[in-house]
């Protein structure tokens, strides 16, 4: 049944990409009493401190979209914090929320659990039928593990929590990291900066062959609330556009919401990653969800975001 709109529903990682996303929509639709301490005043990765926040708290219902996310490049040269950091996170809101029951939880995951060889686009169950892309394996693992807890606690203590696959997100109060973050901020920063400097070039990574999907985090937040009133299964469930481009179809199109007019070169010599990674979403579709942004507005409003930021 629809979550109550009075009880606190804590939205654990408020400040991310996914945390203000869910924060604006969810305040929009009648939230009274979320709750979202930011890292300074609760981290996530200390137990004692989540177990007397928890306590202090009570929530009724969790977000779980907190973690330690980078792009392919952070992914592939801190994986001991990807693997750590989110299994202790997780591992601590979990067990907390189970401690102090916590109705309704929703996990969030990635579309990278999924195998690397997994049929194109990837239904719910090719979860764990086969070896995962290696530049994100432990990123990748920490959440698979998510998705087992949550399941454990459904078998065994009878609770409704549940778990969302988003595919690639995009939005405002994105990570702009030349080197650390994910595809789309960072196309946006070399090309705005390359028209500010009027640079006559810019490189990017990679081979710009593989696909991928990109879906704004607006559109998530919608279909988390969705979830989380409608939602009750084992299974995750994708959340994505079903629509997937190229990394140089992508580039283009950043480069003209930008102006960027210079050339495009890629540095063969960065990985390419996975080659083709987009979700099926019938199973979402069927509940009446659907995206509703499209890809060149959302990067519009992205980099309106963006220049907002930068001044
Ligand atoms: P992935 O979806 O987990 O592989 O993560 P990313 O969003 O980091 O990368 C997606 C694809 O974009 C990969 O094929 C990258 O090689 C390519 N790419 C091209 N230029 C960039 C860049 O400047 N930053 C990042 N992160 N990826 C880039």
């Amino acid at each position: 049944q629809p979550t109550d709109r009075s009880a606190p529903v804590f939205v654990a990682g408020r400040n991310g990409l996914v945390g203000s996303a869910l924060w604006r929509h969810l305040t929009n639709e009648g939230f009274t009493a979320l709750l979202g301490p930011g890292s300074a005043e609760l981290d996530l990765r200390d137990r004692p401190a989540v177990f007397n926040w928890f306590a202090a708290n009570r929530p009724h219902a969790v977000i779980l979209a907190a973690a330690r996310v980078g792009g392919i490049k952070a992914n592939a040269t801190r994986p001991t914090e990807f693997i750590s950091e989110n299994l202790r996170i997780q591992v601590n809101v979990l067990d907390a929320a189970l401690q102090y029951r916590v109705q309704r939880l929703l996990f969030l995951g990635s579309s990278c659990i999924y195998p690397k060889a997994a049929d194109q686009p990837i239904r719910e169950e090719a979860l764990l039928n086969g070896a995962l892309e290696e530049t994100n394996e432990a990123y990748a693992l920490a959440k698979i593990a998510g998705i087992m807890h949550v399941r454990a606690v459904r078998r065994q203590h009878g609770l409704p929590w549940i778990c969302a696959m988003p595919t690639n997100l995009y939005g405002p109060d994105d990570n702009f990291h030349p080197e650390h973050s994910h595809v789309l901020p960072s196309l946006i920063r070399r090309f705005h900066e390359a028209r500010i400097h009027m640079a006559p070039k810019v490189v990017n990574w990679g081979t710009g062959t593989p696909r991928r999907e990109f879906l704004h985090v607006d559109d998530l937040a919608r279909a988390c609330l969705m979830l989380l009133d409608r939602y009750d299964s084992d299974s995750p469930i994708n959340v994505g556009t079903g629509e997937d481009l190229s990394i140089k179809e992508l580039s283009d199109i950043v480069a003209s919401v930008v102006g960027y007019e210079g050339s495009i070169e890629w540095d063969t010599s960065q990985p390419d990653g996975t080659y083709r990674k987009v979700l099926d979403i019938s199973r979402i579709a069927s509940l009446g969800w659907a995206p509703a942004i499209k890809l060149s507005e959302g990067i519009a409003d992205t980099y309106a975001w963006y220049r907002s930021t930068v001044g």
